[in-house]
């Protein structure tokens, strides 16, 4: 726990991140308009990009701060309709930032497949094969419990017919998994291009979470075999 003080400067440097981050998601092709949010959490608090408000125009002063239980405690826009999947997540799981994105290759596959299968060892970063969650309408509690069930095992979840949800640490590690799980959706196309698929085993996967865990390889460091 952080001092009054400390809390509020951390909550002004998330304020400051969710901006910049938000004009990425849109700039890197994860979102379009006004779609995805993000969060950070700060103790018991969170902050959370705002409902309707383009990224390119947003200010500091527009992301929302709520506890976790939906109660908006300050910000001067409207709080994102899918705070529930937000605070759910960080009900759940030790998540320090949560980014949902609308990104196409990902969506793409939701609507197709019933899981982002291992098209490259790096999926070991997001707990190994990424599964698509049924579809549910944004915004309600059953889409927050179907993509927390997912993320009990994994940093990433996949919402059929809507988008993804990833979380990290920080809001650079949730951001790079988002952008990691939309480029592995892509290969994964692509490679269905030339026929069938190679995908990799289960040993295989935890042969690769192993050694990363030895070496602590940057976003591979996880130390947990993928099931
Ligand atoms: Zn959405």
């Amino acid at each position: 726990m952080t001092t009054r003080d400390g809390r509020s400067a951390a909550v002004d440097d998330a304020r400051s991140a969710l901006v910049a981050f938000g004009r990425r998601l849109v700039s890197e092709g994860l979102a379009i308009g006004t779609a995805g949010n993000l969060s950070v959490r700060v103790d018991d608090l969170i902050a959370i990009t705002p409902s309707s408000l383009a990224y390119e125009l947003l200010e500091p002063d527009d992301i929302c701060v709520m506890s976790l239980d939906g109660r908006q405690v300050d910000g001067r826009a409207a709080l994102s309709s899918e705070w529930p999947l937000h605070s759910s997540i960080y009900e759940a799981t030790d998540a320090g930032a949560v980014v949902h994105t609308h990104s196409p290759e990902v969506v793409a596959l939701s609507a197709t497949c019933e899981a982002l299968p291992a098209i490259h060892y790096a999926i070991v970063a997001l707990g190994g094969p990424v599964p698509v969650v049924g579809y549910t309408r944004f915004g309600s509690r059953q889409l927050a419990n179907n993509a927390v069930e997912v993320l009990a095992t994994h940093r990433a979840a996949i919402l059929q017919n809507h988008g993804a949800v990833t979380y990290g640490a920080t809001l650079v590690q949730a951001f790079e998994r988002a952008l990691l799980l939309e480029w592995l959706a892509h290969v994964y196309r692509l490679s269905l291009a030339y026929g069938t698929a190679r995908i990799l085993t289960t040993e295989e996967l935890d042969d690769v979470a192993a050694e990363a865990a030895r070496r602590r390889y940057g976003g591979l460091s996880e130390g947990q075999a993928p099931r």
